[in-house]
């Protein structure tokens, strides 16, 4: 009867935005209440989940570690056959689809199989992150660049070429940022920025649990671990954050990248710094 209103055998690349359903385009709330079919990933809040009617059929094809996950060949082979067989079908990623979302392997068998698609983009945690903080990622004064960047690498291949885009009027997002900082604050500091990058840590951004903490590149692999998901951004544009201010309770004597000894050069520099806050 409404069969003009169906849009058969097509797939929808669909972001689901950072968790807060209010944060879902309107295309994407429009598409999940008329889907045959949802494939999920993990990453999808329950607040968005819970938009898409009883009747559609959902999957997840998500990741989380104990459970079997679909393969990346099955999840395709699975939206292929769905849009093949007529169905209306979305596949629901975390945040914008087109950001680490391998949705470009996607794109790449649907072409293949000669199989309508549209793809929506969503907010992707980068932006959802900065709004909560109150940051810009650019600023004519001290950030004329954005680089999104994750800090765990395809195994496949060689990613630590983005080292080549640090720069001091640069502002980095690391997805994926993973729980052990100090060989990323090596790097970062290899590449030529100093202790005093302002960093932060943005957990489950627009969610019921946010948590943001900011810190300094000198302390960044102390900082203690905020819950997954979590962006790190590091950068001069970092600096206003409207977040809370982590520093350690005891100040390392010594790391193994004789830390200490740079922050006494600093010390001896700058007159500003309580000599007191350390304890050398
Ligand atoms: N396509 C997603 C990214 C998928 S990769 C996007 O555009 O946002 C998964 C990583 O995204 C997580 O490890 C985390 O680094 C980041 N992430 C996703 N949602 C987040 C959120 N609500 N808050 C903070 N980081 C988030």
């Amino acid at each position: 009867m409404a069969a003009q209103f169906v849009l058969p055998g097509k797939v929808y690349l669909v972001g689901a935005g950072p968790g807060s359903a209010k944060m879902l385009t309107l295309r994407a709330a429009e598409l999940l209440r008329q889907a045959d079919v949802v494939l999920h990933d993990d990453l999808v809040s329950a607040e968005v989940l819970a938009l898409i009617p009883a009747h559609t059929a959902v999957h997840n094809v998500g990741k989380r570690c104990g459970f079997k996950r679909a393969t990346q060949e099955e999840i395709q082979r699975r939206m292929i056959a769905a849009a093949q067989a007529g169905q209306s079908v979305v596949r629901l990623k975390g945040g914008d689809p087109l950001i680490f979302g391998r949705t470009g392997e996607e794109i790449r068998a649907l072409r293949e199989n000669g199989i309508e698609f549209e793809i929506v983009p969503g907010i992707t945690a980068a932006t959802a992150a900065a709004a909560a903080a109150q940051i810009p990622l650019t600023d004519r004064d001290c950030a004329s660049k954005l680089v999104i960047v994750t800090n765990h690498p395809s195994p496949e291949k060689d990613s630590r070429d983005w080292h080549r885009s640090i720069s001091r009027d640069a502002t980095l997002v690391f997805y994926m940022p993973g729980g052990n900082f100090a060989p990323l604050r090596e790097e970062l500091r290899a590449s030529g920025l100093d202790l005093d990058t302002p960093c932060l840590l943005v957990s489950r951004a627009s969610q019921a649990g946010q948590t943001m903490l900011r810190t300094s590149l000198r302390w960044l692999a102390e900082t203690e671990a905020i819950p997954a998901p979590a962006v790190l951004i590091v950068g001069a544009a970092v600096a206003g954050a409207n977040a809370e201010e982590w520093t350690p309770a005891v100040i390392p004597a010594q790391d193994s990248f004789g830390i200490t000894q740079e922050i006494s050069l600093s010390l001896d520099e700058s007159k500003a710094v309580d000599e007191n806050t350390f304890a050398l």
